[in-house]
């Protein structure tokens, strides 16, 4: 028998979720985020479902060759950009935009003469990762308009580092700074939100948002869920029991021991573990759905298995499914369990998984 562990993609939800974001910024164009092989979604069933996005954004040229070469045609930005003359070389050779975030890179692209190439200016208001400060904006602007590598009019753009917190007011003063900065260049083409922008903070629109967790049914913020914006969640994560038995009051179950039951109970194992991304450091307690009735695991998570307390479920049987995330059992619930986030559980299911894309 194959191991059942499969991950359900829902290619309708993905649909759905574009249109709440375009509901939500309707006046911007939607550059759908496809980074991390599409938030562990597989690169070009996502891209390919998402045929009406206007472009993509992923971090790495690998991903937007992959792209080009599985036929996508919409734009696709470097969100990271390029390092090197290789990657320019390979940037022009497949029509790809970047965006440009430290001077190496005009650099690169003052003395590489060739095809213009298509940039988005980062500035750096506020997250003190990538990006040009605001002092700097005006020089940096004048360097690209100038050079007759980069295709005109440039894009300028930033990224928010707290709009997930929608009472913080770090992302207030980013909007601030980012006004400051581009009043010098007002007609350009300007791009600031992500997902939490997109939902939470409308004065972040302008003319390109950059979706992207809420793209697979999460929401981008600390206080919420995905359904509570109409979201749908898009990767459904299933197995089954292998095993069903029974423990006595007393009995240590998985590594280390660190889980004895309470009293006699029925336990059950589900192939699934760490090696196929189900989270290693899921709490006991953390919730699964056996038969759609909820079930919480017990003890250690391994790399093949989980073990689940089966009290609730006293018909459960070898051969029944598990739901480990998806719908009615959403991924940021067991984000909170294992102290992490959603973005980290979708990215982090393993080669190992069977994807099946399903609408
Ligand atoms: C990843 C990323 C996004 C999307 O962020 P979400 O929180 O997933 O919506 C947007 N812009 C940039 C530059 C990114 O790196």
């Amino acid at each position: 028998m194959t191991r059942a562990t499969r991950a359900v993609v829902s290619l309708s939800a993905l649909q759905h979720n574009l249109d709440v974001a375009r509901r939500a910024a309707p006046h911007s164009r939607h550059m759908a985020i496809i980074k991390a092989n599409a938030y562990g979604h597989g690169l070009l069933p996502i891209a390919r479902a998402l045929h009406n996005a206007d472009a993509f954004g992923v971090a790495t040229v690998d991903e937007a060759i992959s792209l080009r070469e599985g036929g996508i045609p919409q734009p696709i930005v470097l969100l990271e950009g390029f390092s090197s003359a290789e990657e320019l070389h390979l940037l022009r050779a497949y029509n790809l935009q970047s965006v440009i975030h430290e001077p190496n890179q005009i650099k690169l692209l003052e003395r590489h003469t060739g095809k213009a190439v298509t940039v988005w200016l980062k500035l750096d208001t506020g997250m003190h990762r990538l990006g040009f400060v605001p002092g700097q904006c005006s020089g940096i602007m004048h360097r690209l308009v100038a050079c007759e590598n980069v295709e005109q009019p440039i894009k300028v753009m930033t990224h928010l580092s707290c709009a997930d917190d929608r009472k913080s007011d770090v992302t207030t003063r980013q909007i601030a700074a980012f006004k400051v900065a581009t009043s010098i260049c007002p007609e350009l083409h300007h791009s600031v939100a992500n997902s939490a922008g997109i939902l939470g903070w409308p004065e972040t629109h302008y003319d390109w948002v950059r979706p992207g967790i809420m793209l697979y049914g999460v929401s981008p913020f600390t206080d919420s869920q995905g359904k509570d914006h109409d979201l749908q969640p898009v990767m459904s994560l299933h197995s089954h029991l292998i095993s069903v038995k029974s423990l006595r009051a007393g009995d240590k179950v998985g590594y280390g021991g660190s889980w004895s039951a309470p009293k006699d109970m029925s336990m059950g194992v589900v192939a699934i573990g760490y090696g196929d991304g189900y989270p290693r450091h899921a709490k006991p307690g953390t919730p699964v759905l056996v038969n759609q009735q909820r079930a919480s695991l017990i003890g250690r998570v391994s790399m093949d298995m989980i073990t689940v307390d089966l009290s609730q479920c006293p018909d459960a049987k070898i051969g029944d499914p598990v739901l480990l995330w998806g719908k009615d059992l959403p991924v940021e619930t067991i984000a909170t369990h294992a102290d992490t986030i959603a973005y980290a559980l979708l990215c982090g299911v393993t080669q190992r998984v069977k994807y099946e894309y399903q609408g």
